[in-house]
């Protein structure tokens, strides 16, 4: 496993089940995934010599971000590694631009864009031809490199889009341009693929973003149609086999304001918008990218209640006086069935530090169940109760 985050932590967690240890290359020995892997190497993940000692004997590598480098990855392969997913496949979830491209060769719907990687004056007039033409609804995007909304500039119009523009050009970030979509709300259609051509989806689920990354997901995507759910699990699918994808994917979609489906992005690795799984479906995402990586059969996908809703455990502004231990103490008295999962990590203003699942009771209404959901989660980043609660009084 490249990468030492909590992604790879949950992976290592599903991986003890199957009666395997990851080998887990993290930057340093206090990452989430390195605290609980007995099999650590310490190294950069753009560094080849960390990559070989990761990958020596290993049946498979796998990773829980994008950032390795495409070259390293090739020369891993040319060495006889399993890379899964293959660097064919993944780059094009590391290269916003080369996704784009593919997408639209294949008729699957994206925003219309423009490649801004030219020289800086050619560029900023393909930016102003495409602004005119989209009536300056812009998003400025770096190809590469970004994450959780970072390399993201939603722009509100011409003046704001340049100056965007001429922040961030000209030097190491590459930049590409798209239609800002007037969208009702952002859905993530998750698959798994295996090594022998097997694909299974999850339900197709609701993300709720907040400053730009993901905060609460509801499963499944409330009030979505069946033809919208299952045009969605296709689209997913089939790109995952055209791209040859082996692990999971994400495809993160815009619902628009009259229906439609976009493709937004491409995740090849386990994804916050499948967290809800670890509590809520049959088979969490981690033991799935696992058993598609070690090309096992796939598991059963299917959600576990009709509505299951995760919301991340997000740093507070100023972390609370009160220890993450008393907060635990506290939520479990009030809602023992939220199920908390924790990444070991330090607490600073809007880091991803853990998240909340809560299973749905028959007959629980999505709005009950989220509410809860965020309300455990807030408490947990922190410790203030939304709704005023006094656990002395129990009111
Ligand atoms: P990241 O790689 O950081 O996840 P994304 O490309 O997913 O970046 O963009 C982050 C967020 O920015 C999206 O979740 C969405 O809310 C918004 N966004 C991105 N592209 C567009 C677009 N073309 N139109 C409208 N909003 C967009």
């Amino acid at each position: 496993m490249i990468g030492g985050g909590q992604l790879a932590r949950m992976t290592h967690q599903s991986a003890i089940a199957l009666g395997e240890c990851l080998r887990v290359l993290a930057g340093s020995a206090d990452e989430p995934a390195a605290q609980v892997s007995a099999n650590v190497v310490i190294g950069a993940h753009d560094d080849l010599e960390a990559l070989r000692t990761a990958a020596e004997g290993a049946v498979a590598l796998t990773f829980d971000h994008e950032g390795v480098p495409l070259a390293h990855l090739q020369a891993l392969e040319a060495e006889g590694v399993q890379v899964r997913p293959p660097s064919a496949a993944l780059h094009f979830a590391q290269d916003k631009m080369a996704m784009r491209r593919r997408l639209s060769e294949l008729g699957l719907p994206v925003p219309d864009f423009v490649d801004l990687s030219g020289d800086v004056p050619a560029a900023r007039e393909a930016l102003i031809a495409f602004g005119d033409a989209h009536d300056w609804q812009v998003v400025l995007k770096a190809v590469s490199g970004g994450y959780d909304g970072r390399g993201v500039w939603i722009t509100s119009g011409r003046d704001d889009a340049l100056a965007a523009f001429d922040a961030n050009a000209g030097g190491d970030t590459i930049l590409m341009a798209e239609e800002k979509v007037a969208m009702a709300r952002e859905l993530s259609a998750m698959v798994a693929r295996s090594p022998f051509g097997q694909g299974a989806a999850w339900p197709v689920v609701e993300t709720v973003q907040r400053k730009g990354q993901c905060a609460v997901v509801l499963a499944p995507a409330p009030g979505l149609s069946e033809e919208s759910a299952q045009r969605a699990q296709q689209m997913s699918l089939q790109l995952a086999d055209e791209l040859g994808v082996i692990g999971n994917m994400a495809m993160e979609l815009f619902e628009t304001v009259d229906g439609e489906l976009i493709v937004n992005e491409l995740a090849m690795r386990p994804h916050n918008s499948g967290h809800w799984t670890m509590d809520g479906a049959v088979t969490s995402q981690f033991e799935q990218h696992l058993r598609a990586v070690l090309d096992y059969p796939l598991g059963d996908t299917s959600a576990r209640s009709e509505v299951v809703v995760m919301a991340n455990i997000l740093g507070a502004e100023d972390a609370p006086a009160m220890s993450m231990d008393e907060r635990l103490h506290h939520l479990f008295a009030r809602m023992p069935d939220a199920k908390v999962h924790l990444y070991g990590k330090s607490e600073r203003p809007d880091r991803k530090i853990g998240h909340v699942n809560i299973v749905g009771l028959p007959g629980a209404t999505v709005d009950d169940v989220r509410e809860r959901a965020e309300r455990a989660a807030t408490w947990m980043s922190t410790a203030v109760w939304t709704d005023g609660w006094d656990p002395h009084t129990a009111s």
